[in-house]
Parts: C-alpha cells; structure tokens; sequence
C-alpha cells in the first residue's frame, strides 16, 4: 500500500487559515495592512498582534467575506480597531497597490 510510504517530513504542521493569511501577507511585504508593522506568524490567536483576516470593505457593510478581493491581512488589534470603519483614501490606494502584487488586478 502506496499510503504507508508517504512522506511525512513535509507535512504542513499548520492549518488552511493560517497558510493563507501567510500566502497573503507576502504580498505585503510581511506587513500589518493596516499600521504597516511586521507580522508574527509565530503569534496565534486571541493574541492582539497575531495575523488576522481583515475585510478590506467590512462584513457590516455589505462586503463580501470570501472574496478573495476583499482579503488582506492585519493584526488582531488593528482589525478590532478598525471595526465598521470605511477604508480611507489613503487605504484605497494601498489596496490596489496590494491587489496588484497579488495579481488580482491590472492597469489595463
Ligand atoms: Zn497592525
């Protein structure tokens, strides 16, 4: 049996979740979106700075949850302060700035 002999050695010692947050982040460049700190991957929840999934346009406010366009990643404390805040100018830009990276928009 073939399944006896699979390897082990790499298998992912983390969840779906938290290797998506980590897959997301390096498109900005391991920075909170949000105050644009560093990011612990180290660091797991309900700790206020682990990495969490923001919603760029808020749940609250009729934003999508699983759309991959309104994902970015921030700390805990920082998506809690946000709340149902709209983003600012200053956030859009950032946005499409990251969306770019990630290959989820273009110019043209
Ligand atoms: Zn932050």
């Amino acid at each position: 049996m073939l399944v006896h002999s699979v390897d082990m050695t790499d298998a992912p010692t983390e969840g779906k979740g938290a290797r998506r947050r980590r897959s997301i982040a390096k498109h900005q460049r391991g920075r909170c979106f949000l105050c644009g700190r560093k990011l612990d991957f180290d660091l797991r929840q309900p700790h206020p700075m682990a990495p969490s999934l923001h919603h760029f346009i808020p749940i609250g406010r009729g934003g999508p949850s699983r759309t991959a366009l309104n994902h970015v990643i921030a700390h805990t404390r920082c998506n809690q302060a946000q709340g149902r805040e709209m983003p600012t100018p200053w956030q859009w830009m950032k946005y499409v700035l990251v969306m770019w990276r990630r290959g989820l928009v273009r110019w043209r």
